[in-house]
């Protein structure tokens, strides 16, 4: 797929606020309850007594091989100029056909009124096409997310960096959702407590950010 959007998360920028998710349920009025199209939860890695703690943000990828849109039977998912994988509620039956076969556990069936419906993110489409960020990367108070087209030199120099990868590429469809990697990050009290004195140069709070 040549020029297309791409959504990136940088884990060293994030602090697990979510944010991120809240904007995006108030926004897209998510009234079930219980009901995110994103997350960030703090994750453990590595192997005892060797652990740390990250916030990990799970989202959706709008995958060059979707799927989803082969496994439909009435259309209702489809690809979108740009790379946006879209429903069409209009269309859609409630067959969690899509919901089964995602292997990234995108989509979830939820009630609309009286009808059952998939649901997913959409990158927050119309947004994008009035030339705005969808609203998760708009309210990320830290800049922990980027979104953007391959075409963009931001996007490509964050792609091209060494570690940063699309999620779960063992499920080759091609996710459209990148990560810088993810690692420890240095936290060491007297890097944190400089960084909280008034005037200190901010040298110290990029140290903490390893
Ligand atoms: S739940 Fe809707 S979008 Fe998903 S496969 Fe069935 S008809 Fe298509
Ligand atoms: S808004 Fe930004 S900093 Fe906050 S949880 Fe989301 S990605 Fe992380």
């Amino acid at each position: 797929m040549g020029d297309r959007y791409v959504m990136i998360f940088e884990p060293d920028l994030c602090i697990g606020c979510n944010a991120c998710a809240v904007e995006c349920r108030r926004y897209n009025a998510l009234s079930e309850s219980g009901h995110f199209r994103t997350r960030v939860e703090p994750t453990e890695t590595g192997t005892f007594p060797n652990v740390v703690m990250m916030h990990v943000r799970h989202s959706w990828a709008h995958c060059d091989n979707a799927v989803c849109i082969n496994s439909c039977p009435t259309g209702a998912t489809f690809r979108a100029e740009n790379g946006f994988v879209l429903i069409t509620k209009d269309k859609c039956i409630g067959c969690g056909a899509c919901v089964d076969e995602c292997p990234l556990e995108a989509r979830r069936l939820v009630q609309e009124g009286s009808e059952v419906k998939a649901d997913k993110c959409t990158w927050c489409y119309s947004r994008v096409h009035e030339g705005k960020s969808p609203v998760c990367v708009s309210r990320c108070i830290t800049g922990a997310l980027k979104f953007g087209k391959t075409s963009d030199p931001v996007i490509q120099e964050i792609l091209s960096r060494p570690g940063t990868e699309a999620y779960h590429p063992e499920f080759k469809t091609k996710p459209q959702l990148y990560h810088t990697p993810l690692r420890a990050r240095r936290n060491d009290l007297p890097v944190i407590r400089s960084a909280m004195v008034p005037g200190v140069p901010t040298t110290s709070i990029d140290g903490a950010r390893g």
